[in-house]
């Protein structure tokens, strides 16, 4: 059992004013397999003092004093590759092989980038008779939801940290023992007490406690986008700044001269990484009507090949849900696209078999979708895949900007110009094109409902800066 019930508030494991408990569940076993203190708005006001007293000092360090933090806390990181490995396994169910390659992989690299981005990052510059400074914005409250517990709490935390800015975190109750590591981290890399503070509890008090909070001054949410308005009222009231990275319904365009087999399996594999639990999920297929039935019978062959289940087997890609509250949202959604006439072309309602205890879902593909549909314009957040056709290139791009989100979107096909307009038409944050790698130095964020700022790399670091403008300092 792994039993964390301190805070961690001014350099500090900190005991919580209150007595309340919360239970953190392994998804495959439905296991408790540890605890954690569900924090109180004192405890949350200890932070915040903590980080504004800190703030003084850490907002004046230099830049080269920031890398070498960064690049310290990186290569303490490094060090704990395989507690972060297994607990990111048990407390989100991911498969060992993904919670190295993805989960360890992707925290580690937002710290190593933030250092290399301050290399070349800029300040300060003049403009005629200006001197335009960039300066920490503040206190910044982190809140992270729980399907990267190392990703989302990294790319915030690595940018905070490069712009000079202190922190409260707010992990998602879910998912909170990846963050107790990283606290560790930070206490072994010598981040100066009160930079960064954790504060373990729910939504509803410390989450809530954050964006109200009038020391804080800037909030940083990743998660839904009823919790993202939730924050947003609230920090208006304090006039405060707030990022959100709040999920989508991303489209991915099959072109028609590409392979339908290929195409496939990229569809399959971006639907079940992570179990669909993706914020940039490519959750609706476009496919030509003239493809239609060749790609229905490509994924009909490659799904039942497709390995999941219990994550501690190397070979399965992926594993169960994140919990039974998602579980029953998933079922919901399967349920829904039945009643709505959509067809299921593999998997459905239901636990697989072999699979009766864990918060497992049936890998699903439903065809015969319209864009209209429940199922095609809400976030599933589980591995359902939604297949629309298309008659043209004008139509494609129509249904695919038809959504309130616009995080991600993706295309494959051979010809460039066809890739390039459909790459350049589609209203998100961020294109992916025949399967490419994720660039860690490019920005990441969200048009339209899906967002509010960008993360990653110097885009990230610019969220965490305020801009001055000195005119007349006399020379
Ligand atoms: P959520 O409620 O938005 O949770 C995300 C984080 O916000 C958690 O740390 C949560 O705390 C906290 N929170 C909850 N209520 C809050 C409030 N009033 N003020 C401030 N913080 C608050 O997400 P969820 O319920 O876990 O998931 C629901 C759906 O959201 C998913 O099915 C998916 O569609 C979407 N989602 C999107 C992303 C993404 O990457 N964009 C990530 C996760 C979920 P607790 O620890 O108490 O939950
Ligand atoms: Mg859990």
């Amino acid at each position: 059992m792994r039993n964390y019930l301190k805070h961690f508030i001014n350099g500090e494991w900190v005991e919580s004013t209150g007595t309340n408990t919360i239970d953190v569940i392994n998804p495959a076993t439905e296991e408790v397999i540890g605890r954690i203190s569900d924090g109180t708005i004192e405890d949350l006001n200890r932070a915040v003092a903590a980080a504004r007293a800190a703030f003084p000092s850490f907002s004046q360090t230099s830049k080269e004093e920031r890398i070498e933090l960064l690049n310290r806390i990186a290569d303490e990181y490094e060090k704990r590759k395989d507690d972060i490995v297994e607990v990111v396994m048990q407390e989100l169910g991911s498969p060992i092989t993904i919670s190295e390659k993805t989960h360890y992989n992707m925290g580690l690299s937002h710290f190593r980038q933030a250092a290399k981005e301050l290399e070349s990052f800029e300040f300060s510059e003049r403009r005629g008779g200006a001197l335009i400074r960039k300066e920490p914005i503040g206190v910044s409250g982190l809140i992270t939801p729980w399907n990267f517990p190392t990703n989302q709490t990294s790319t915030k935390l690595a940018s905070a940290f490069a712009a000079g800015c202190t922190v409260v975190l707010k992990p998602s109750e879910e998912t909170p023992f990846a963050a107790i590591i990283l606290a560790e981290i930070f206490e072994a890399a010598g981040v100066p007490k009160g930079v960064f503070n954790l504060v373990n509890g729910s939504g509803e008090v410390v989450g809530n406690g954050i964006s109200s909070h009038p020391d804080i001054d800037f909030v940083s949410f990743t998660g839904s986008g009823a919790v993202g308005q939730k924050i947003t009222e609230n920090a208006a009231k304090t006039i405060k700044k707030v990022a959100l990275e709040l999920g989508g319904k991303s489209p991915l365009v099959i072109l028609d001269d590409f392979d339908m087999v290929k195409a496939a399996q990229i569809a399959i594999s971006n639907v079940v990484f992570n179990t669909g639990q993706v914020c940039v999920a490519a959750s609706r297929t476009l496919v030509p009507k003239s493809k239609h039935d060749e790609f229905v019978e490509a994924v009909k062959a490659i799904l039942p090949n497709i390995p999941y289940g219990d994550p501690q087997d190397k070979s399965n890609i992926f594993g169960p849900l994140v919990s039974e509250k998602q579980y029953n949202r998933v079922q919901g959604y399967i349920q829904k696209g039945i009643e709505e006439g959509a067809t299921l072309v593999s998997g459905g309602p239901g636990k697989p078999e072999g699979l009766e205890k864990g918060y497992f879902v049936k890998p699903t593909v439903f065809t015969n979708v319209t864009n209209d549909m429940t199922i095609a314009q809400e976030e599933i957040f589980g591995p359902v895949m939604s297949i629309i056709t298309y008659e043209d290139l004008d139509e494609a791009i129509e249904i695919a900007n038809d959504t309130i989100y616009g995080l991600a979107g993706y295309v494959v096909g051979e010809d460039r110009e066809k890739i390039e307009k459909v790459a350049m038409s589609i209203r998100a944050g961020s294109i992916r094109v025949n399967n490419a790698p994720p660039e860690m130095s490019a920005p990441f964020g969200g048009f339209k409902q899906s967002g509010i700022g960008r993360e990653w790399g110097s885009y990230g670091i610019e969220e965490y800066l305020e801009v001055k403008s000195i005119v007349g300092i006399p020379s």
